[in-house]
């Protein structure tokens, strides 16, 4: 377990909203799930270079896997190492599925006007002059998605007890953000949406 140094930032995210914040390179970022069974989305940007962005799709390709383990590194989309796995103790986290916006709920379930994880970023990352075209796909913390043998895809409820947490240490300067991802019409939040905590070290 690595030893970390001072808290230098502590940020609570509202079950189904979202919180921006910054990351000094070599600083570590603990997501905690505070009452469990709740995904955060986490997405992050290379401060000095905003169109890189933390990228799911190019860390599957460079650890072949679509899970992430202590000691691996999480790519941008210039294949550069942005975070590495410090510590984790859940193991279950997705890095296969778009985050949810109006039309997931829409669409997928009918409903008009649900909180959503697209919507609570363009709020959090406004003043930071990030727009919603630029969002990429998120980390999905805490996510249970299960490879069935025929390729198919289910999004069970999340195994994170309360407490549980992953922490990252950052590899370049970031602004991240975390949404408690609201959805609550599929079982992937559990018996209910609850907050999460990010803390910042140096
Ligand atoms: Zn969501």
């Amino acid at each position: 377990m690595v030893k970390l140094g001072k808290l230098v930032d502590e940020i609570r995210i509202p079950g189904g909203h979202a919180r921006a914040f910054q990351i000094r390179k070599s600083q570590f970022v603990t997501i905690t799930d505070l009452e469990g069974e709740q995904v955060g989305d986490f997405i992050a940007f290379n401060k000095s270079n905003l169109d890189e962005k933390l990228s799911p799709t190019h860390t599957r390709t460079s650890l072949l896997s679509v899970s992430v383990s202590v000691g691996d590194l999480l790519r941008s989309n210039y294949r550069s190492p942005m975070f590495e796995v410090v510590d984790d103790t859940v193991g279950s986290h997705d890095m296969l599925l778009a985050m949810c916006d109006e039309w997931r709920y829409l669409v997928d379930y009918g409903v008009k006007e649900h909180r959503n994880c697209m919507a609570n970023f363009e709020e959090a990352l406004k003043p930071y002059g990030i727009a919603r075209q630029a969002l990429p796909d998120p980390f999905n913390v805490f996510q249970h998605t299960k490879i069935c043998s025929d390729g198919s895809l289910q999004q069970l409820r999340g195994v994170s007890k309360p407490g549980d947490y992953i922490r990252l240490r950052s590899l370049m300067d970031v602004i991240g953000a975390v949404s408690a991802c609201p959805m609550d019409l599929n079982p992937i939040g559990g018996a209910k949406i609850s907050d999460l905590s990010v803390k910042i070290n140096d």
